[in-house]
């Protein structure tokens, strides 16, 4: 089958949902094809038992405030009356618990610098000046990012600077300049399943734009992440636009320097196509489609910049509770981070390293409390999924050589965050379980398509994000980067990536 179209996409994760319904409603023929049967990616919605639902890994997202990326792109779109967002509890977006320790983040810095002086009262200075340092820089980076805007870099000079000096820290070089007591860095970085990446390899940079952008306000969608992910897909369909699903991308079409389209196939019929496109959009991650492409067609540049490593992989465990009021129990309108360890860094060792889940660390959230909308699982049930970090390698290995192994090794690791959860949280958390699955990196890779089973794409480190970091550009002619790792990642990531792309190729202004 031929077919000419103005942007053929490779995949339909979020920023090619983005780009592709801003397109379409300006009036270009998009096509996308999406190897997976939902839409969405890593942010796809899938159903359990006819009614349970889950998001395969959104929690919480941020800017879509008043303003905001998420909610200037939907004003654009004409979605801002049907996508909304109900706000987690600015007292405490997060919940942070280790041995002897607990703090609420809130949204306000006084209050965290008044929170952290009460738990540490002997390092009040350092509290306030890295506290300080995190705002200033937050605001650097504001400025530093594109659309560059000259009088507002003129206006933020000494914030420029400070964004300067971090551009290859990781948070434990910054939380040792600042020499913080050890609780309170591991109180600070406990949303480290948010990154994958304990404070001595992630990027100081990413930590603050994910930490003071759910400063700003945390959210959840009001009907759920599926309705967000179905309203773009919508957009894209009642203006002409086509998604065809289970066709997975083999191969990109090069003459030279420009790329002329795809191969794909059906994977439920095994039919092979062939699809020609003005310009073609790479949704799917860059470096797997550069190699595909040949790596040496790239600028020398460019294989620079997609020479990156994959984000750790990882564990998540979907559960459905009965007839329990998880408010009685310290849930509610934010997210619980628990480690068990004094020390991060050394907590992801043991589990990502070592493969040992004895005292793991891990997220719980409670979709079903962050809005009244329902829809997920029926009245009286709801839903409680857990997160942690998990080594491709290691669960590849086990999948591949023995599935039993594989299969009990999951319940092991599950059961290991079920027993701290009795211990610490629910007592009989077990005697209201009434669903369970776990999916681990092997999981990610089928379903998500993500090479090595990654999590944010390219690795959150100094090194991936800079100045340096791969954006839309790709070298080839028509041919376009549109994911996580040729922008940011997350929802609010993902939603700039595929509007700034917009912004660049049809001079029109949305972010
Ligand atoms: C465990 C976990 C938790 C997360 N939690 C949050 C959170 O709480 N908040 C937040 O903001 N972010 C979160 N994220 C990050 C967020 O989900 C991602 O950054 C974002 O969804 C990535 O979108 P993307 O546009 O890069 O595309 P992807 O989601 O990577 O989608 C790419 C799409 O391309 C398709 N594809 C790939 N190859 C082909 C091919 N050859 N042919 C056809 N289709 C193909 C895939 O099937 C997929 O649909 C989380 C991620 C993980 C892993």
């Amino acid at each position: 089958m031929e077919n000419k179209t103005d942007y053929l996409i490779v995949g339909s994760g979020l920023a090619s949902m983005v780009f592709g319904a801003l397109m379409a409603q300006s009036g270009k023929r998009i096509l996308m094809l999406e190897a997976h049967e939902f839409p969405g990616g890593f942010g796809h919605t899938f159903e359990m038992a006819n009614k349970y639902k889950f998001n395969a890994q959104f929690h919480y997202v941020w800017n879509c405030g008043e303003g905001e990326t998420v909610d200037n792109v939907l004003q654009k779109l004409n979605l801002k009356d049907e996508v909304k967002f109900n706000r987690y509890d600015p007292d405490g977006f997060d919940h942070m618990y280790m041995p002897g320790f607990s703090l609420k983040i809130p949204s306000d810095a006084k209050e965290l610098v008044t929170r952290l002086t009460n738990l540490f009262p002997n390092h009040t200075k350092n509290i306030v000046a890295f506290v300080q340092e995190v705002q200033r820089v937050a605001r650097g980076l504001d400025h530093v990012s594109p659309p560059l805007k000259l009088p507002n870099i003129l206006k933020n000079v000494l914030a420029i600077k400070s964004v300067v000096s971090h551009q290859s820290h990781t948070l434990q070089d910054v939380f040792n300049q600042f020499e913080l007591p050890l609780e309170a860095q591991t109180l600070l970085a406990s949303q480290w399943p948010d990154f994958l990446l304990p404070p001595n390899q992630l990027s100081f940079f990413a930590w603050v734009m994910l930490f003071t952008g759910y400063q700003r306000g945390a959210y959840y969608p009001e009907k759920h992440f599926e309705h967000v992910i179905k309203s773009l897909q919508k957009t894209i369909e009642n203006n002409g636009g086509e998604i065809l699903f289970q066709h997975q991308a083999t191969e990109f079409l090069r003459e030279d320097k420009n790329v002329i389209g795809v191969k794909a196939t059906d994977l439920q019929s095994g039919k092979k196509f062939v699809f020609h496109a003005k310009a073609t959009i790479c949704g799917m991650d860059p470096k797997k489609a550069a190699h595909w492409i040949g790596i040496h067609h790239f600028s020398k540049a460019l294989q620079k910049k997609l020479d990156y490593q994959y984000s750790p992989s990882n564990f998540m465990a979907y559960c459905v509770v009965r007839d329990l009021d998880l408010k009685k129990y310290g849930f509610g309108k934010w997210n619980v981070f628990h480690t068990g360890h004094k020390n991060l860094n050394d907590a992801f060792y043991q589990m990502y390293q070592e493969n040992d889940y004895s005292n793991p660390s891990f997220a719980i959230t409670t979709p079903t409390l962050l809005t009244s909308h329902g829809g997920d699982c029926p009245p009286g049930d709801q839903i409680v999924e857990l997160l942690t970090v998990a080594n491709y390698e290691h669960w590849k290995q086990l999948k591949f050589s023995d599935q039993k192994k594989y299969n009990k090794a999951k319940m092991d690791v599950l059961d290991a965050m079920i027993n701290v959860i009795e211990r610490d949280y629910v007592p009989d958390f077990r005697k209201h379980l009434v669903f369970k699955m776990t999916g681990s990196p092997t999981t990610n890779e089928r379903y998500c398509w993500c090479p090595e089973g990654n999590s944010y794409g390219s690795n959150m480190t100094p090194k991936n994000i800079g100045l340096n970091r791969l954006d839309h550009k790709s070298s080839l002619n028509n041919f376009y980067f549109c994911n996580a790792s040729s922008g940011y990642a997350g929802f609010a990531g993902t939603f700039w990536t595929g509007a700034r792309l917009y912004e660049i190729l049809s001079k029109d202004n949305v972010l």
